[in-house]
């Protein structure tokens, strides 16, 4: 945040003690017209008040406050801080992401694996196991013109991938399923699986890909960063397959000494 930002935004909020304006939050993320920002335990009492002060200051329609991402869903935990609509309509690397923030999941910090996903090869087969609004779907189709497979198992999510595939004009590039990618059956070049508890559905997405790649995605504590690996070589020798594993790369800290991580896959 800009100094001068931040003197205003604090000059807004009198009501807060001297020696407790050290904590107003002065990072945010913004999605579309709507900031995001955690307020520490110490001012919960004015975080409504801090709330309307981020909106003045930065000229949002509506700040919400983080909470935890739960469930097989990821369904986030939104507090409603200043205004009242959480839907809107983010532009990230020239795609538009609609999305109702207290009803689906948006990680800015995932914008180096969307944009990653957008240099794929051209005109491949896809399955995109837990599509979400179409984080991964829609950079692939677009860039790469590239037919995706696109499964989501929750409604809310599913409504927001079907208008995101209309809003980005690949509709015929994209075929939404609503269903538990358990019971997808298709073969593809290369399969998505960006959830954490991806390790689950490895089966799964070793019946997917005969000759491609996986990118796996895993939550790893830094005291087993072994874990991923080893469960990918166990489940190809399940699978009776032969794998190398291209590439690794932290996506993001999820929590202290907790890696989001994503690893490409290559199937024999
Ligand atoms: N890849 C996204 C990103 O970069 O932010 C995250 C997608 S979110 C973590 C995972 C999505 O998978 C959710 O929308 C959830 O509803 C969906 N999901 C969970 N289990 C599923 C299943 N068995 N089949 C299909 N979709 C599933």
């Amino acid at each position: 945040m800009e100094p001068q930002a931040r003197e205003t935004l604090l000059r807004m909020l009198p009501s807060i003690p001297e020696k407790l304006k050290k904590n107003v939050p002065e990072k945010f993320e913004k999605i579309g017209d709507i900031l995001i920002i955690h307020v520490p335990p110490s001012l919960q009492a004015w975080r409504e008040e801090i709330g309307q002060a981020f909106k003045e200051v930065f000229q949002v329609k509506t700040v919400l406050m983080k909470g935890k991402i739960r469930g097989e869903f990821r369904i986030p935990q939104c507090i409603l801080l200043a205004g009242s609509d959480t839907s809107t309509i983010h532009k990230e690397n020239g795609i538009f992401y609609a999305v109702d923030l207290s009803k689906v999941m948006f990680s800015t910090g995932n914008i180096h694996e969307r944009i990653r996903m957008s240099q794929f090869p051209h005109h491949e087969t896809v399955i995109d196991m837990f599509a979400g609004i179409g984080y991964f779907t829609l950079p692939i189709a677009k860039f790469c013109t590239s037919t995706v497979f696109a499964i989501e198992k929750n409604w809310d999510a599913f409504y927001y991938l079907c208008r995101n595939i209309m809003l980005n004009k690949v509709e015929t590039l994209v075929i939404p399923y609503l269903m538990d990618c358990r019971d997808f059956d298709g073969t593809a070049d290369r399969v998505i699986m960006g959830h954490p508890q991806a390790y689950r559905f490895l089966d799964i997405a070793f019946s997917l890909v005969h000759e491609g790649f996986i990118h796996y995605h895993e939550f790893v504590p830094e005291t087993r960063m072994e874990r991923p690996t080893n469960r990918l070589v166990t489940a190809a020798e399940k699978a009776g397959k032969s794998i190398t594993i291209t590439h690794s790369r932290k996506i993001k800290k999820f929590s202290p000494g907790v890696w989001h991580m994503v690893y490409d896959v290559q199937i024999f």
